[in-house]
């Protein structure tokens, strides 16, 4: 890692104002020390003394004002986007991948490893390999940490605390990439949340207050960003949504509950559905879509019938697309949101659920709530965990709620 700045000013504190201040300058809110004063209500002379800091470090440039405006000409600064470095990770059941991010969470580039067997420890090694290669690809300026999308539910310590889909019990993530990082900080999200939080950072939702992110996959899950920040709930169980119940008597969940979300509206649902429905058409575009066997039907043959016009598919759709609607409009009277992300595999692999999810929060969510809310698909796609985990842990750090590491 290169060391480019004095070395006490590589380890200067991003926390409380000079958080504020490179923010605001991130988001293009001020551009001038007079507009970051008017924004954060400090002194013209405490944010000469910050914008000072964060230049000698290397993390603002300056731009001569423009003479011709009224009062002093006022110097334009910009927050210089490589500055630092961070990493973000995103760990599946398969494969971890790693990006090296820009203060934007912005990737520049990234590694990708398998995983060795099917534990939760074999892919938190399969992380720190993937973050090993992504570091060893180049020098670069110093790396702030590491922040990292996970399945399942996080704990306080940044362990998995379990993943009933994948099996995973009590799987430590942070400690272990903590230490393959030599101490550097380690900030762990389920993916939901960390998609949330990058939507929100460079995503859908930059500059909203309050948003949600659905993510649809195996199960359902959601982030939701009140103040611009990541909610978090007692035992860091929030967002489970795929386990609200939908139908009192419908199918048996594997929490024990009849009719939650995911056992009616999530990719296995769906797939479920879709055979069902197409074992009685036989004229079902599906059927030559998956050579016949239905048992090797994939959410790409569905969007393709979708496409093709296939009714089966269609009426799939709309009734998965009617579950996440209720469900959806539940939260935009529960928690009035400007805006709601649709994520996920499932609304990636097939953006036309967007449309009766709209039209069944349009039918039971409260007229003053949808007037103040757009549903609209994720902007970063499949990359949201990854761009997610890399904002997580800037944000953590701007906010003070990831403490920095300190060098020995
Ligand atoms: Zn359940």
């Amino acid at each position: 890692m290169l060391t480019k700045y004095p070395p006490s000013l590589n380890h200067i504190d991003l926390a409380g104002s000079r958080g504020r201040v490179l923010e605001l300058l991130r988001m293009g809110q001020a551009g001038t020390r007079a507009e970051l004063a008017n924004f954060t209500g400090l002194s013209r002379g405490a944010i000469s003394f910050i914008v000072s800091d964060l230049t000698q470090a290397g993390f603002l440039r300056m731009e001569p004002g423009d003479a011709a405006g009224r009062g002093r000409p006022g110097e334009r600064l910009y927050l210089n986007p490589q500055a630092r470095l961070v990493l973000g990770i995103e760990i599946g059941e398969a494969r971890a991948s790693a990006v090296i991010a820009d203060l934007h969470a912005h990737p520049l580039r990234s590694a990708t490893a398998a995983t060795s067997g099917p534990g939760g420890r074999q892919a938190v090694e399969a992380a720190i390999r993937a973050a090993q290669q992504v570091m060893a690809e180049g020098a670069g300026q110093p790396l702030l940490g590491a922040g990292v999308a996970v399945p399942g539910v996080v704990d306080a310590d940044g362990a998995v605390l379990m993943a009933p889909d994948l099996g995973w019990h009590d799987v430590p993530v942070a400690a272990p990439l903590r230490a393959a990082l030599g101490g550097l900080p380690v900030e762990v999200a389920n993916r939901a949340k960390a998609a949330a939080v990058g939507e929100h950072w460079s995503g859908a939702g930059r500059g909203v207050e309050r948003m949600l992110y659905l993510s649809v996959g195996t199960g359902v899950s959601l982030g939701i960003i009140i103040g611009g920040n990541l909610y978090r709930g007692a035992s860091l169980t929030e967002g489970e949504l795929g386990h609200t119940t939908v139908e009192p008597d419908g199918p048996l969940c594997p929490c024990g509950n009849r009719g939650c979300l995911q056992t009616l509206a999530s990719g296995p649902a769906l797939l479920a559905l879709v055979r069902q429905l197409a074992r009685s058409a036989p004229d079902s575009r599906l059927w030559p879509l998956t050579g016949r066997r239905l048992e090797t039907l994939t959410l790409v043959h569905v969007a393709q019938a979708l496409r093709d016009g296939d009714p089966v598919a269609a009426t799939a759709v709309q009734t998965v697309g009617r579950y996440l609607g209720v469900a959806t409009a539940n939260l935009i009277n529960l928690l009035n949101p400007e805006l709601v992300v649709l994520g996920g595999p499932v609304c990636r692999e097939m953006p036309e659920l967007g449309e009766p999810v709209r039209l069944e929060v349009r039918k039971r969510a409260l007229g003053l709530a949808v007037d103040a809310c757009r549903i609209v698909p994720s902007a970063l796609a499949g990359n949201a965990p990854l761009v997610g985990s890399a904002a997580l842990l800037l944000h953590g750090l701007l906010t003070g709620t990831v403490k920095q590491s300190v060098p020995a």
